[in-house]
């Protein structure tokens, strides 16, 4: 990735360019201002990123939410515009409602186990991780500044966070309505330092030459039998680029590679 390299993204509404630290607050602004059209309802603005407990990355995304939606809904569409590769677990939580436990959950927990209330037992679990089930409605959950985090598979996993920046007293258009997304941030190809590199080696990441233009990745071909096989990955516009077997989004495809 440049060094250096500003994330920006388009504002839906107006279509200007913003960056990812003045978007947030210039889409409220719209939000604010159709209060007085829209229909009398429940929304939020979200505002998600990758988490910052490991490190600066330039993606982000704003979504605008209904009340009436499900967090279930909201998985759905972070798996469907950055991360679903084959069908992992993903959680919810909220880190305030992480109770301490202890002894407490660990009897409750026994007896529930000895007797067999394996729904009760999870139920229990759930609560003492502070998860919140996807079950439950938007509205129900989120209110403005909660922070949540999001896991997306538990063994190679991508972690975002997710902070309620707004809260409106109308309707959404759709249940969630995607408001801007990072630009692809530009990556050039590491053997040529030319082109935009097109795909990446999930081996050689771990030396700094993984990332290859369209010609500079036949020539990697040739010299890194792993590369032919099985880890080449296209460079995708998502935090899990280049993680299991992850190619890309169903979601605003056109913004997942940079042409
Ligand atoms: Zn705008
Ligand atoms: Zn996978
Ligand atoms: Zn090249
Ligand atoms: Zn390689």
């Amino acid at each position: 990735m440049k060094n250096g390299a500003a994330s920006y993204g388009k504002c839906l509404f107006c279509n200007k360019d913003f960056s990812k630290s003045a978007i947030t607050r210039h889409l409220s602004t719209h939000l604010t201002q159709r209060l007085k059209e829209d229909r009398p309802g429940k929304s939020f603005l979200i505002k998600v990123e990758t988490d910052p407990r490991w490190g600066k990355t330039p993606y982000f995304l704003h979504l605008w939410v209904d009340g009436k939606a499900t967090m279930g809904d909201i998985d759905d569409f972070l798996r469907g515009i950055w991360l679903e590769c084959c069908g992992h677990m993903s959680s919810f939580t909220n880190p305030k409602q992480k109770r301490r436990g202890g002894m407490f959950d660990f009897f409750e927990a026994q007896e529930l186990l000895m007797k067999d209330k394996m729904k009760d037992y999870e139920k229990l679990m759930e609560e003492a991780n502070g998860e919140v089930p996807q079950s439950k409605k938007v509205k129900d959950v989120l209110y403005k500044d909660l922070k949540l985090n999001y896991d997306y598979d538990f063994g190679s996993t991508t972690s975002l966070q997710l902070t309620v920046a707004g809260e409106y007293a109308i309707q959404a258009r759709e249940e969630i309505i995607l408001l801007s997304r990072n630009e692809p941030p530009e990556i050039i190809c590491s053997n040529c330092a030319k082109a935009p590199a097109t795909q990446m080696c999930t081996v050689c990441i771990y030396n700094s030459e993984a990332f290859f233009c369209d010609k500079c990745a036949k020539l990697h071909a040739k010299t890194c039998p792993d590369f032919e096989d099985y880890s080449a990955l296209p460079v995708v516009n998502s935090p899990r680029m280049g993680v299991c077997a992850y190619e890309g989004g169903t979601i605003d495809v056109e913004r997942d590679v940079r042409r």
